[in-house]
């Protein structure tokens, strides 16, 4: 959370946010799987502002061999921001964020992705943010879940993403940039809609234990709307006509 710019209409008389979203609505999101050539599965996600490209490899052997489990194929997941996907440019080592990033996005897939089919095994998941505007967490997430489903390991269910928050008092649902700088909160969260499981939910800001429930009701709906642009990403590449 930045500090309040008090020139930031965040949400005007209409109830139209600074982008003219209403309170409800997500960004545009499109996704399209299988964009590269020599990765096992892949997905690119426009979401918003925010462009992503996502590619898995494996299962294959694990490099370094003392982390691999005899009992199970294991995740492995590197969140990275290109140096011009932000105004400042971003120094490419990667940062205490990035970290946190790769962990969160990493565990939130764990309880989808059925490894133990695959012991002794690695999946790499490589998420490039190519252009960022708040939310490449969840945008990042979403496209993860596509290339793994993409790359043919098996899954319990995909696991969807989108953020609720709180600007000008009032719940919305989808924080952009702006938002997430003057805005009050920004609430993460991944889900699986089949399941109906929650999988990664942070909060950064503060809210009343009803805003809470609140964004986690509006949260879970904004994934339930990315989860079908995600299956549809994926009939597009394997029903559609002139199958690749
Ligand atoms: N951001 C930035 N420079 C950085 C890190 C982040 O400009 O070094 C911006 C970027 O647009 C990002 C937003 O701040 O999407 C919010 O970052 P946050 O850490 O909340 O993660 P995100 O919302 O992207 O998951």
């Amino acid at each position: 959370m930045g500090g309040r710019d008090p020139n930031v209409v965040l949400l005007d008389e209409n109830g139209k946010r600074s982008d003219g979203r209403t309170v409800n609505e997500t960004r545009k999101v499109t996704i399209k799987a299988g964009v590269l050539k020599n990765a096992n599965g892949s997905a690119y996600i426009e979401f918003g502002e925010n462009k992503i490209l996502a590619g898995i490899y494996g299962p294959r052997d694990v490099h370094p061999k003392h982390l691999s489990n005899p009992d199970t194929g294991i995740l492995r997941c590197r969140y990275h921001m290109s140096p011009f996907s932000v105004g400042e440019r971003k120094n490419p080592a990667p940062s205490r964020r990035e970290v946190e990033i790769s962990k969160v996005i990493k565990e939130a897939l764990e309880p989808a992705v059925i490894l133990d089919q695959f012991p002794r095994t690695v999946v790499d998941i490589f998420l490039e943010i190519l252009q960022a505007d708040g939310g490449t967490r969840c945008a990042a997430l979403a496209a993860a879940s596509v290339a793994l489903a993409d790359a043919g390991i098996p899954m319990r269910d995909m696991v969807s993403a989108c953020a609720a928050g709180k600007v000008a008092d009032t719940v919305i649902l989808d924080v952009n940039n702006e938002e997430d700088q003057a805005g009050q909160a920004d609430m993460p969260m991944g889900y699986m809609p089949n399941l109906k499981k929650i999988t990664l939910l942070q909060l950064d800001g503060v809210l009343t234990p009803e805003e809470y429930k609140k964004c986690v009701e509006v949260g879970i709906d904004g994934c339930n709307q990315v989860y079908e642009i995600q299956k549809k990403a994926l009939e597009e590449k394997y029903f559609s006509k002139g199958d690749q």
